[in-house]
């Protein structure tokens, strides 16, 4: 790619967006299509064919062979099928370039190769993808060249979500409806749309591809399953912020023209606090096409890592005892007039629309903080929460100084009468630009922070989709705001009737608002006292998706059948066990054939050292080599019986009947003797010889890169 770029010039340009629909459809057709993606119409077979045509016109013109119907299935990663524009030849052997409508709006794919969750068992095989024509078309070039590619939500036959995205735009429309009744009692009549806005930032490390290849454990589960962090730790701080390295610089160049071809806006990047360690954050975007994008941002990460002799973990814990990596979730409500539901304005106590949100999300937090704590479970990130890095497991909201205070003036008085005021910020240099702060400081602990103008939930891992952290954000709203509006809507004295329910909400959910130091053993009491779920592992979060009280919630507004949930929770526990059981096999191998070798050469090599000394000095001191060949072969000896169990345990594992029990038998048994099987190896690793060792250190990894 050139050196220079024109931004705007490239910008979307792999895109059917609004501007090429625009140009090139028929205006009937492009009215009746904005319509459609407006809610205001249903597609039509005759618009379909019309579209179909056009983008396959300009998806040529770019290149593209191909199409793909691009979907999201339960692997959390995305899926693709491609089938070439070609027809059938006719008579004479020539080939045109087809695609209909039919194939644009309906794909079918044989359910039966992705995860169902028991779905499979009772339903047909027989899958559908159906077109999200309010996410863009886009073409995507790789080694196979080019391909349309068709962002496409997957059921079964019976219609049943088999992926994130249907459920996503299920609790977008829910939302809405919702949001919409709250915004017309305070007399908005304009508004047609509330939409909630998302903004993922992406973090990852980034280490030297060869090296990579070097360690199994990497490879095969994305983590090292051994080693230590190097004396030279993350206490060198001068990473963060710091002047991007060359390599990763252009790294990060050819990354951000990618995404700007394919209309993502990366906007910020910066290096993480962890060595090797960085940031992509795109501007937000509708929840649904954020969703979209974060993918597609996963996938250019680490395609494009590859043509830099890189490799990009996106692992929520690659490295035990360094910074992990998250995905925050920025998350607010806004309409199509460009109204932002959780903007306070400057005096939030005067600002009764902003409080019931407010409060209400509060509501939405407190009751299902289980489920928000459910959508952010992933294996990788159980050696991430609650690290002292990340936020814990506990979910609870930081409001900042200026709101907690307007929040606990309405607990106290039922009255708020005053929003403290933002200083000005003075560095004391009179050359620097003086300004308005915000209103309130950061709290980086914190796993659902109110930013400004916007939540901001942190507890999501880096590998995750965004899709269901944001479902439950939208249908946990939802519900309060259902709540609050038939209140409302049957309320003689409308004014009173909200004081009412601000008061109530505030004072109820008092114990969801924390903003302390979430890293620290006194919350994990405190929030214990208060009654609120730590769920510490996956395996301990999944119940949550299937209570009563989240059957209820997700029935009552079209989400999730109840049968839909349970083949989720079932999904959840299989990944788990598939996770661990491929973790504790590369451990096994890699102990077994790698450390095991290594190890015994070294005693070798000491005991040689002994006998050789010995031999020429008979009675020369030999203790340095007796006490560390000592050590080592302790070491070893736990090391071996460590292996043993782990290999007795991780066999026994794939006999236990039940997705669940064996979920927990992986949790309980199967990784307490992985950790016993690593601590020996990690303590050998730095003993042996460096040069005996089989694998890249740490050091190595995170710093030279
Ligand atoms: P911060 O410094 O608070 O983390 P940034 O400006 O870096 O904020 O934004 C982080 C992410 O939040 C970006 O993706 C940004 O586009 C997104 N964001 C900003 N405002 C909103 C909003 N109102 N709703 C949703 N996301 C938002
Ligand atoms: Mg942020």
């Amino acid at each position: 790619m050139s050196d220079l770029i024109n931004v705007s010039e490239i910008f979307g340009e792999d895109v059917f967006g609004d501007i090429v629909m625009k140009e090139r459809l028929p205006k009937k057709v492009y009215s009746q299509l904005r319509k459609v993606i407006n809610e205001e119409a249903v597609l039509t077979s005759d618009i379909a064919d019309v579209v179909a045509n056009v983008m396959k016109d300009w998806a040529i013109e770019k290149g593209a062979t191909h199409y793909t119907h691009w979907f999201q299935p339960l692997t959390g990663v995305t899926a693709e099928k491609h089938d070439s524009f070609v027809s059938a030849p006719d008579e004479d052997g020539r080939v045109i370039m087809e695609f209909s409508g039919k194939e644009l709006i309906k794909g079918e794919s044989d359910a039966s190769s992705f995860p169902s969750g028991g779905l499979r068992a009772t339903f047909e095989a027989r899958g559908y993808t159906a077109w999200d024509c309010t996410s863009p078309a886009f073409v995507k070039r790789d080694a196979a060249g080019a391909t349309l590619c068709i962002p496409t939500a997957f059921c079964s036959y019976t219609g049943e979500a088999l992926d994130k995205k249907t459920p996503l735009l299920r609790s977008m429309e829910v939302v809405n409806t919702q949001a919409l009744r709250i915004l017309r009692l305070f007399g908005n009549t304009t508004s047609k749309k509330v939409i909630p806005s998302v903004g993922p930032e992406q973090e990852y490390f980034l280490v030297d591809r060869e090296k990579y290849l070097q360690r199994k454990d990497l490879i095969f589960t994305g983590r090292t399953l051994f080693g230590m962090m190097p004396p030279k730790g993350q206490e060198l701080e001068d990473h963060y912020y710091g002047s991007i390295r060359e390599r990763i610089a252009a790294y990060m160049k050819d990354v951000n023209e990618h995404l700007w071809r394919l209309g993502v806006s990366a906007k910020t990047q910066h290096n993480e606090v962890a060595p090797a360690q960085h940031e992509l954050a795109p501007i937000y975007a509708q929840c649904n096409i954020a969703v979209d994008h974060n993918q597609l941002i996963m996938e250019t990460l680490k395609k494009v890592a590859t043509h830099h002799g890189l490799t990009c973990l996106l692992h929520e814990k690659p490295f035990a005892g360094v910074n992990g990596s998250g995905k925050h979730d920025n998350w607010s409500l806004t309409t199509d007039d460009g109204i932002n539901l959780l903007n306070p304005g400057k005096t939030p106590h005067e600002n009764i629309q902003f409080l019931l949100v407010l409060t209400s999300i509060m509501r939405a937090v407190d009751r299902h903080a289980d489920l928000l704590r459910e959508s952010a479970a992933n294996p990788g990130n159980d050696h991430r929460l609650g690290a002292s890095e990340a936020p814990p497991s506990i979910v609870s909201i930081f409001l900042g100084e200026q709101l907690e205070d307007v929040i606990s003036q309405l607990v106290s008085t039922g009255e708020a009468t005053s929003s403290k005021k933002s200083g000005r910020f003075n560095s004391g240099v009179s050359t620097l630009p003086g300004f308005t702060k915000d209103a309130t400081d950061r709290n980086r602990t914190s796993p659902f922070a109110f930013t400004g103008n916007k939540f901001e939930f942190r507890m999501v891992g880096s590998s995750d989709s965004v899709a269901s952290p944001n479902v439950i954000l939208n249908t946990i709203t939802a519900e309060v705001f259902c709540e609050v509006a038939d209140e409302l809507e049957a309320a003689e004295d409308f004014d009173m009737a909200v004081h009412d329910i601000i008061k109530r909400f505030a004072t109820e959910h008092q114990r969801i608002i924390f903003n302390g130091n979430g890293y620290s053993q006194e919350w994990i009491e405190e929030a214990e006292r208060r009654g609120l779920p730590n769920n510490r592992t996956m395996v301990d979060a999944i119940p949550a998706l299937t209570t009563d009280e989240s059957v209820a919630l997700f029935e009552k507004f079209g989400v999730f059948t109840r049968a839909e949930l349970e083949s989720r929770s079932e999904i959840q526990y299989e990944s788990y066990s598939k996770a661990i059981n491929i973790e504790a096999r590369t451990m096994i191998d890699m102990a077994g054939k790698q450390f095991i070798p290594a190890i015994i050469r070294y005693t070798t090599q000491l005991a040689d050292s002994i006998n050789s000394v010995r031999m020429a000095i008979p009675d020369a001191d030999v203790s340095t080599q007796t006490e560390l060949l000592l050590e080592t072969s302790a070491l070893l000896t736990d090391a071996k019986v460590a292996l043993s169990k782990l290999t007795e345990v991780t066999a026994t594992a794939v006999t236990v009947n039940g997705a669940k029990q064996q979920a927990e038998y992986y949790k309980d048994s199967v990784t307490t003797a992985m950790q016993e099987l690593r601590t020996p190896i990690d303590r050998l690793e730095m003993i042996v010889d460096k040069k005996l060792w089989p694998v890249p250190s740490y050091g190595d990894l995170i710093f030279e890169v």
